[in-house]
């Protein structure tokens, strides 16, 4: 069983402190969450296991993590300026504002059929960089991390020589004034990504176009995606951006439908194309934009040592979405029977927030509570992820927190340990509720062995 409704995933993220509204003591604001406690956990948790795939088990990527805001220029020539926009409608009668393709002519708020003519929406959000407000000095917030991966090209393959193929990952934020932000954190203005730039000879693009396919839709299930909940939606190439030779979307099976986790496009030489110097001296397969300003050839030499700019595969995920995805997917009701039920978590064990709680029987025993801080002193030594000293004192509270929020094993120091020798404590398993006892001398080796 998985979610099937947004708001049992609202209510659990808000009650255990995985995600708040933004400015909540506000009432608010549209399309703006904060990660709580435990979601800031599981956010980094999520993207070390995407880093860790995409760059370290790897030889051939290399990572970057560039600033937010974003000169003008990058913009510009990147076509995000001109076309990054959504057709936007307005409600004649209610004054609502809408994406004109989300609504099939009418408005979801009144009814009314009595809308403005579709106009384009730039999503980019723009700001002033120093003191004086003219055009000169507009930025942007970046609208994707991509960007700064085209534009540093030249600088990380001097830096690091490397030859085709290779590729450039980055995790972080982007924004997007989203016209009508919704789904929880499936459509945020303020979001993070995470993308790779995969540089290829051309020729082998379409190859390793079906190689990352292959490969993202095997990290998503190794996330805890079951596959009859994903679905690959090739775009049809009627559909496709005029620069696009091809595009999967990766999507999954959300509370409120069937809906895009990651794309991965073939961009061909697009964006380098869009950002060299001196575009004429090489055979551009893409529409590029005209560029007069950039300063640098975005290059490198291919086999043959000839100097050419490469194609690009980019898989790109949204890290929000990717959380949603891995909630909705690992949240149960069981029913335990006798009129009982329980909530759990049932997250893979890399992702969940707290990896092990340290449970006292009794928080006012001196000596429990002196075995539980020195269990937990010598577990951190291990390097599992974050071991957490509960204090509520009541095992059956302690117990079911633990189930909500994921944590795959709950450890009790009970009289038992404090008062028998050889030292041991109790083990429970979240999702067989089993419990087993082990002796304290054994358990570096247990959690090791369980964890790593
Ligand atoms: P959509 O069609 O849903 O607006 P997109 O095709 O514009 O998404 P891309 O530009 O391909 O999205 O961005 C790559 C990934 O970034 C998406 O697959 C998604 O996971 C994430 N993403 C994009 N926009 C948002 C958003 N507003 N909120 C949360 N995640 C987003």
């Amino acid at each position: 069983m998985v979610a099937t409704s947004m708001d049992q995933l609202v209510s659990l993220c808000k009650r255990r402190g995985f995600i708040f509204q933004n400015a909540d003591i506000y009432g608010g604001m549209q399309g703006i969450y904060d990660y709580g406690p435990l979601g800031v956990e599981l956010k980094n948790n999520l993207k070390a296991a995407w880093w860790r795939a995409m760059v370290y088990e790897r030889d051939d990527v290399e990572g970057l993590d560039s600033a937010i805001l974003t000169n003008r220029k990058v913009l510009h020539y990147s076509g995000h300026e001109d076309t990054f926009s959504d057709p936007m409608v307005d409600c004649k009668k209610c004054k609502g504002r809408f994406r004109a393709d989300q609504i099939g002519g009418k408005c979801p708020v009144c009814g009314s059929t009595d809308l403005t003519e579709p106009r384009p929406f730039n999503l980019m959000f723009k700001t002033q960089v120093g003191p004086v407000e003219n055009d000169e000095n507009i930025a942007y917030l970046r609208p994707e991390t991509a960007q700064a991966i085209f534009t540093q090209f030249k600088n990380v393959v001097d830096s690091t020589s490397r030859k085709l193929p290779f590729g450039i990952a980055q995790i972080g934020k982007s924004f997007r004034n989203e016209i009508t932000p919704r789904n929880f954190i499936f459509r945020v203005r303020e979001f993070e990504q995470a993308e790779l730039e995969y540089f290829v000879n051309p020729g082998t693009d379409v190859e390793w176009h079906e190689k990352w396919k292959k490969a993202r839709i095997e990290w998503w299930k190794q996330q805890g995606l079951k596959e009859e909940h994903i679905h690959i939606y090739k775009t049809p190439d009627e559909d496709l951006a005029h620069y696009a030779k091809a595009c999967y979307d990766i999507e999954y099976q959300f509370p409120h439908g069937m809906e895009e986790l990651e794309g991965i496009a073939n961009r061909r030489d697009y964006d380098l194309g869009n950002h060299t110097k001196n575009q004429d001296e090489f055979t551009l397969e893409a529409h590029c934009h005209e560029n007069k300003e950039s300063t640098t050839k975005l290059c490198i030499q291919d086999e043959n040592g000839k100097w050419i700019i490469p194609f690009v595969v980019e898989p790109s995920m949204g890290i929000d979405r990717g959380m949603l995805a891995i909630l909705t997917e690992a949240y149960e009701e069981e029913d335990l029977g006798g009129g009982n039920m329980r909530t759990v978590l049932k997250l893979k064990k890399h992702l969940a927030p707290i990896k092990v709680a340290i449970i006292p029987l009794k928080k006012n025993n001196e000596q429990i509570m002196a075995k539980c801080h020195q269990l937990k002193k010598d577990l951190m030594k291990l390097g599992i992820g974050r071991v957490a000293l509960e204090n509520t004192g009541n095992i059956g509270k302690a117990y079911r927190r633990h189930d909500e929020v994921g944590t795959p094993l709950c450890l009790t120091v009970d009289f038992e340990t404090i008062e028998q020798q050889p030292e041991s404590v109790t083990i429970r398993d979240r999702d067989t509720m089993k419990q087993i006892r082990i002796n304290t001398s054994d358990l570096a080796e247990y959690l090791r062995n369980y964890f790593l």
